[in-house]
């Protein structure tokens, strides 16, 4: 099983904390849209023999598609590859684009997921982040797809944001449980360099709150989601039963996926690829018949470090025989003496042959992945 990724490289306008490969130049859309159709055919034999069984739109913001576009790069997908036994088709949405209209030609795809960006349920907040959208419009959003018969609703919210008490956070989470999702990925706000938040911060004009007030905020986080009855599958992602997301999830345990489009990331069993983050450089490759993209291939090590850190992310940790069998004894003897002080702290809890981090082992993902990274040779 595969899936397949498609980058979506416009936006209305730039989000302040945004680190992702869009433009806000829209008038040449269909013309980029043709050029992913053309990689989609390009590059069909690297999942010969795969059937695919997640598709997910992501971006930028593929809700700026038309349903012609739509429709010429879905027809690409059918056309090259086998998806015979799709289970999930994700689109990701903003909520100034879910009209009736364009809701109700969504429904008759083959769309059964929907992911929003909502980030916040507060206009002030919003505002401060650039957000295209109001507050009423992302409440209304769910509303409206629900209504027409989208039921698998996935929303994205930010917490970290300067000024934002604790009580708002709250009240975004219960705002975001009263709308009956299935599923919320949520994330702490971060500054990356070359984003509006990033030039303020490096100018000493923009601090983002104490790392212990997003820490709190993370906790509220897992206690609500939790007692309304959300599993957190992964430190940012939390789920029903049954709603976890496929195409994150084959993403997490190492499944093979095609991305596709302007600055998209593609994983094959040892190789990683990116396509170039430009969009007129991307099409002009496209025009040639070229495909715009670097490849590296991954030595034992760099596999290993991505699974341990990829692993102990999520709610399924990380498998000592499966390290054993697939990266050598050596390994398997390292990353218990590495590990085993988060183990005695209890960061890490040991069920069977399996290591998972503890709720409060959550806040130091990262650190203890690094803690077993291993060093190319
Ligand atoms: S957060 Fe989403 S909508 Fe905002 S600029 Fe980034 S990709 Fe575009």
């Amino acid at each position: 099983m595969a899936g397949i990724y498609i980058h979506i490289p416009f936006c209305k306008q730039a989000c302040y904390y945004c680190n992702f490969h869009f433009s806000t130049l829209l008038s040449y859309k269909e013309k980029l849209v043709a050029a992913i159709a053309k990689e989609l055919f390009l590059r069909k034999d690297s999942l010969a023999g795969e059937t695919i069984d997640s598709i997910y739109f992501g971006g930028g913001t593929p809700s700026l598609l038309s349903e012609k576009e739509f429709y010429a790069i879905y027809e690409a997908i059918l056309k090259n590859y086998d998806t015979s036994s799709l289970k999930e088709f994700t689109f990701e949405a903003n909520p100034d684009d879910l009209s009736d209209t364009f809701l109700n030609w969504l429904k008759n795809t083959a769309v059964d997921r929907l992911s929003i960006g909502i980030q916040s349920f507060e206009d002030v907040h919003l505002k401060f982040m650039n957000r295209a959208h109001t507050a009423k419009e992302a409440y209304e959003s769910v509303q409206k797809a629900k209504q027409i018969g989208i039921n698998r609703i996935s929303i994205d919210l930010i917490y970290g944001i300067p000024g934002m008490e604790m009580q708002t956070w709250e009240s975004n989470l219960t705002n975001a449980f009263s709308l009956e999702i299935d599923h919320l990925s949520s994330y702490c706000l971060t500054l990356e360099p070359n984003t509006v938040f990033g030039k303020l911060a490096k100018k000493d004009k923009m601090i983002l709150p104490l790392e212990e007030n997003s820490s709190s905020q993370f906790e509220r986080l897992q206690n609500l989601s939790e007692a309304a009855g959300f599993v957190q599958y992964e430190i940012s992602n939390f789920g029903k039963p049954n709603a976890f997301a496929i195409h994150n999830t084959n993403y997490w345990n190492g499944a093979s996926y095609l991305g596709v489009g302007p600055g998209a990331h593609s994983f094959f069993p040892g190789q990683r690829m990116w396509n170039i983050s430009n969009n007129q450089h991307y099409m002009r490759s496209l025009e040639k018949d070229e495909l715009p993209l670097e490849t590296e291939s991954l030595s034992l090590a760099d596999q290993f470090n991505e699974y341990v850190m990829t692993g102990l992310r999520t709610m399924w940790g990380i498998d000592l025989a499966f390290i054993e069998n697939n990266f050598g004894h050596d390994y398997s003897n390292q990353i218990r003496k590495d590990l085993e002080k988060h183990l005695a702290s209890g960061k890490l809890i040991a069920k069977e042959n399996k290591w998972v981090l503890s709720k409060e082992g959550k806040f130091f993902a990262d650190g203890i992945a690094s803690d077993a990274f291993v060093i190319n040779p």
